[in-house]
């Protein structure tokens, strides 16, 4: 038995040996299909030249450089792009090593902002019932995961919870978008109210909710009635933009596409593609402005924040994504794969839900399409699809629990920029093949 302890303690999953554009090989000879970028991490593909000949370079010249003695050039110019690209007026880049840490830093940041401008009371965070934000206590705290939660529940802080924006289930039949999305608001702003808005940090939302749900973009207008009451009440409005940001759905950050501009945005994932661990927390001008006229300092740091290698690969990937005209490709290639898989899965009977942006797409599985009623939990649908499909070859990233009440089967799909048609057409032909084989099991 493996030593190793991630994930299943029980399993020990295909060993990786090799991996090149879309493909990932194993030990044994298989080769897989990466139609989920692991977890919409590898947006540039594996084994990419440029982004591996830039690491190289930064590893010759100087593989580590501690940010209490020195700053790099590859991360000050990652922070200056960053800047340049960022949908509101940034005033910092905070690098750090992944999603989680990125949300820590988010929520401290946001906490540190508060008590330097004077206003110390404000000790809670908004967010919503169906939302990941990261497994550190901070993270899991704001974040609406049930299970992940669970045994740790004791030890997180109080968190304001609101329902999530999840048309497909919370829009009854009867109603208007626009009146479903009103009622969130109105939610929203009802819980605001109830806390008292000056005990409040900051609303903390993923603009797509990625792991728990699949893919799931809020309805028109909904992301500017948050920004809104937000700033009716002076409350901070984090993006985690962990996972659907960095180009995934077709724009480098998807709130741009709602039109928003929030006051503290994470990202992680696809910035290093996979390429290295990094993070980063862009921070609104106004609270870079309040901490340097303030004490001067974030309190707040790990040994590993802008970490020279990891800010070379990342700093590449954001160069090639710009050369190679990626964001038009995700959202030309991301049309392709929505049509392909409504013209495979849009008619059948155990689909519900076909939905997403760009290239970041999901399926919701039910037992009954009119009732929309789910799977019962004990099949672990979500689970036997991709155990079907790594057998037929194919990376799809599953997910199950129960959200607000309701328990559901979902399969992300989250493919490499660089997938072309045959690619795209070759994983819903694989999946339609892993779907019905979990299903007749
Ligand atoms: N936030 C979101 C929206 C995520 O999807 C994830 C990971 O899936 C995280 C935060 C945590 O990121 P990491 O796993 O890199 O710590």
């Amino acid at each position: 038995m493996s030593h190793i302890l991630h994930r299943n303690l029980r399993q020990v999953p295909p060993l990786a040996v090799a991996a090149s554009g879309i493909h990932m090989h194993d030990s044994v000879g298989r080769t897989y299909i990466d139609a989920s970028g692991g977890a919409a991490v590898s947006s540039l593909g594996h084994g990419h030249p440029d982004v591996i000949a830039a690491m190289h370079r930064q590893i010759d010249r100087c593989a580590y450089a501690h940010t209490a003695f020195f700053t790099t050039d590859v991360a000050e110019e990652l922070a200056d792009r960053l800047v340049q690209g960022a949908p509101q007026d940034i005033g910092g880049v905070y690098l750090v090593s992944g999603g989680s840490e990125a949300m820590e830093t988010a929520l401290k940041l946001a906490r540190q902002y508060w008590v330097e401008a004077g206003e110390p009371k404000r000790t809670l965070f908004v967010a919503r019932r169906q939302s990941y934000h990261g497994n550190t206590l901070g993270a899991l705290a704001v974040g609406g995961n049930e299970w992940r939660r669970k045994a740790f529940a004791p030890l997180l802080m109080d968190t304001v919870r609101v329902g999530a924006c999840y048309e497909y289930r919370g829009r009854a039949a009867h109603q208007s978008v626009d009146d479903y999305t009103a009622g969130l608001l109105d939610e929203l702003e009802t819980r605001i109210l109830e806390a008292g808005p000056d005990n409040i940090i900051a609303f903390v939302a993923e603009p797509v909710v990625g792991a728990t749900g699949g893919a799931i973009p809020p309805t028109p207008g909904y992301f500017q009635g948050v920004r809104d009451i937000c700033d009716r009440y002076r409350i901070l409005f984090i993006a985690d933009e962990v996972m659907c940001g960095m180009g995934r759905t077709g724009s480098m950050y998807a709130i741009e596409q709602d039109g928003v501009a929030p006051d503290i945005i994470a990202i992680a994932k696809g910035l290093g593609a996979g390429y290295q661990p990094i993070g980063a927390v862009l921070a609104h001008q106004t609270i870079v402005d309040c901490l340097r006229g303030g004490s001067g300092v974030f309190q707040h740091g790990h040994t590993y924040i802008g970490h020279p290698v990891a800010a070379a690969a990342a700093l590449e990937v954001q160069k090639v994504i710009e050369r190679d005209d990626l964001l038009g490709r995700v959202r030309s290639r991301g049309a392709t794969l929505r049509r392909m898989l409504g013209d495979v899965f849009g008619t059948h009977e155990h689909v519900g839900d076909i939905r997403g942006r760009g290239l970041f797409l999901a399926l919701e599985f039910v037992q009954d399409r009119a009732t929309k009623a789910p799977f019962a939990p004990e099949r672990k649908l979500h689970a036997a699809i991709k155990a079907k499909a790594m057998e037929c070859g194919l990376m799809v990233y599953p997910m199950g629990g129960t959200i607000d009440g309701q328990r559901g089967d979902h399969v992300l799909l989250a493919p490499p920029f660089i997938a072309t048609a045959a690619d795209l057409s070759e994983i819903v032909s694989r999946l339609s093949d892993a779907v019905e084989a979990a299903l007749h099991t």
